[in-house]
């Protein structure tokens, strides 16, 4: 099956899977490209992502689209998805509950998709792949995970609240496309053990 295929097959999983928390909010299940070498991770659909059933499509989205143009790329070549499917009442935190029942869907989507470098956007999603890890201290990081590399960036939300955030998340944006062109010699390197939480790059690169 191709992955087109397989995402639309997923999809209409996740909408008829009753069983699964905030059946009350709208499916956001994620678009963009099922080729992406990039895959975006946020935390769970805003008002109005709820809306159109869209991902990152409120003004956190549209700054995430401003970034990925000032880096040359398009938001249609990359993938956009959270880690919940459906809208937590008032924007509250996802819980660990509702972390936990949307995560099979969002292996899978991984899994379908199977892009180089997955950038989880604020600390929930971080915290999905990387249990231990502190926003502050690792945003901008590459870890290397199951031959995958794993960029936490800060989440735009918390970006347009500040302009030190602001500042970081451009900071560790640009240096996305050096990580992709460096991907066989970072993703490769068999020094580090596929399980550990192991920052291979800090503030070097750019
Ligand atoms: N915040 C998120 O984490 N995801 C969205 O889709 C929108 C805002």
């Amino acid at each position: 099956m191709d992955k087109d295929a397989a995402l639309s097959e997923l999809r209409a999983k996740l909408a008829a899977d009753t069983s699964l928390p905030l059946q009350e909010s709208n499916l956001v299940f994620g678009e963009g490209n099922p080729q992406a070498d990039v895959m975006f991770i946020g935390e769970a659909p805003g008002a109005r992502e709820n809306e159109l059933g869209r991902p990152f499509v409120g003004r956190a989205g549209q700054l995430l689209d401003k970034l990925i143009q000032e880096v040359g790329w398009r938001r249609e070549e990359v993938y956009i998805t959270n880690i919940v499917k459906r809208r937590p009442p008032e924007n509250r935190d996802p819980l660990p509950e509702e972390i936990a029942a949307y995560q099979p869907y969002l292996a899978e989507q991984i899994r379908t998709i199977d892009p180089k470098i997955i950038v989880p956007l604020g600390r929930f999603s971080m915290n999905f792949f990387l249990p231990n890890a502190k926003i502050t201290r690792d945003q901008g990081k590459v870890f290397r995970m199951k031959g995958k590399l794993i960029v936490p960036q800060f989440h735009p939300a918390a970006a347009l609240r500040g302009t030190e955030t602001m500042n970081a998340l451009r900071a560790s944006f640009r240096k996305l496309p050096i990580i992709i062109s460096r991907f066989d010699e970072l993703a490769g390197n068999g020094a580090v053990s596929e399980n550990s939480e192991h920052a291979l790059l800090q503030d070097s690169l750019i």
